[in-house]
């Protein structure tokens, strides 16, 4: 498979090169050149397979030749290994659970397969890779976790002091081997533009391989498809579901959209978002707008500019009326999110984290305006994760077993200044 740039400027990459580079050179996104077609019966058949089957067979014309196929299997099967249940809300809504994985969160999925895809790759190359990322939580907690323990790889973690919850901090600082983190004194931007500049200091570049691991990298994006088909696996016959999305760079939902257009029914899918609503207004009013971002409870979607909604344009073909008859847009303000965990919890005993419940407040919706629909929510991450939940709904969370385990690992972290060459230094210490 090739993959092209969405501005059209850079070169055509096969995958390896794709995944390599992160982003092509124009500032575009790298974008399937054709969307495979499943073979027929593939969901008819979806019963009776694994999920590392189903993982193998969605993504192997992506990958082509980058990868050999015993290979991929194998990170398919590493990709895949932990639950992916569809739990009944209420009678006419499901939730995907997408936090069984080691950071409670959906982007183990998308890290996991990459770190191995990066593991093969560094196997054909010289330099050590390091990966280097800036988090204000829940994406350098997957991405270390996916990366922990790959051989050839060092990860580097920033994140801004005090301002992570507690169990995303835990996640941060207790692996140790090959993960370092770094506590800067200062902000996110702070930490990423320290890490956006490690990635384009060419001198550093040329004594260790720098990647972000960027959550636009194609082997971040493409395994997302792998549990949409999961949630139709475990989808109780009748007419395909509406599916509801917490979304914040649209990774996820892209994703979703992207396995829609290669076979997997699914009647709707509504982007769900919380105040950021640059893509809601987009669809009422046909312009896109950025706008700076905003902090809400469901903060991991707290994004004002969305990285990933050029490649939902581009299948599409940037036409308007084709993306509306496949989706909608709601924005849900955070008294409606913590109303929905509040009522969701006494009407059902189910415990929504905030960002599913901006998916639950937009389904919902939909579906009092159209009853006879039923659909699924994703739950990309525990509520534990979100000391808001506790506070909402007045009682301590239930934790899960792997939370217990954390408190009593070893603490590493390093403090430093939010200081571009203290970085840089222990950068190098790594490379070596
Ligand atoms: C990252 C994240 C999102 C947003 O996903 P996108 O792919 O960026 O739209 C939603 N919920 C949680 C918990 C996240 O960590």
């Amino acid at each position: 498979m090739q993959y092209f740039s969405t501005n059209h400027r850079s070169p055509q990459a096969a995958f390896r090169e794709a995944v390599l580079r992160g982003q092509p050179e124009d500032g575009g996104l790298y974008f399937p050149a054709a969307i495979p077609q499943l073979p027929d019966g593939f969901i008819a058949g979806l019963d009776a397979r694994s999920n590392e089957e189903i993982a193998f067979d969605v993504i192997r014309p992506y990958v082509g030749r980058s990868i050999p196929d015993d290979k991929l299997f194998d990170i398919c099967r590493e990709t895949a290994s932990f639950p992916f249940p569809l739990v009944p809300i209420s009678d006419k809504i499901s939730a995907l659970e997408l936090f069984h994985g080691p950071t409670l969160a959906f982007k183990d999925v998308g890290a996991r397969f990459m770190s191995r895809c990066l593991r093969h790759f560094s196997s054909e190359r010289e330099a050590k890779t390091i990966v280097l990322v800036a988090t204000s939580g829940d994406t350098g907690g997957a991405v270390a976790n996916g990366f922990h323990n790959v051989e050839g790889i060092e990860v580097i973690i920033l994140y801004p002091k005090g301002r992570v919850s507690t169990v995303q901090e835990l996640q941060l600082t207790t692996l140790g081997g090959n993960v370092t983190t770094l506590e800067l004194r200062g902000t996110f931007d702070e930490c990423q533009a320290i890490a956006k500049r490690a990635l384009a200091d060419a001198e550093l570049q040329k004594q260790a391989f720098i990647t972000s691991a960027n959550s636009i990298n194609v082997a971040r994006w493409l395994p997302q498809q792998f549990y949409y088909f999961y949630a139709l696996k475990q989808w109780e016959g009748g007419p395909p579901p509406v599916v509801a999305v917490p979304s914040g760079n649209f990774g996820n939902l892209a994703s979703g959209v992207l396995a829609n257009i290669s076979g997997l029914p699914v009647a709707r899918f509504i982007a769900a978002c919380n105040a950021n609503d640059v893509v809601p207004e987009f669809f009422e009013t046909g312009d896109y707008r950025p706008k700076p971002s905003v902090s809400t409870l469901s903060n991991a979607m707290d994004v004002g500019d969305p990285s990933n909604f050029v490649r939902i344009l581009e299948m599409f073909s940037g036409k308007t009326d084709g993306l509306k008859a496949r989706m909608s847009a709601a924005s849900i303000s955070d008294e409606r999110t913590a109303e929905t965990i509040r009522e969701v919890h006494r009407n059902y005993g189910y415990t929504l984290d905030p960002h599913g419940a901006v998916a639950y407040a937009a389904i919902a919706d939909y579906i009092e305006a159209n009853p006879d629909t039923r659909g699924i929510i994703l739950e990309t991450a525990h509520p534990i994760k979100f000391d808001s939940v506790a506070d909402i709904l007045g009682v301590e969370v239930t934790a899960p077993d792997s939370i217990g385990e954390l408190f009593t690992k070893e603490k590493s972290v390093t403090e430093l200044d939010a200081d571009y060459n203290s970085v840089r230094e222990v950068i190098l210490k790594k490379a070596k």
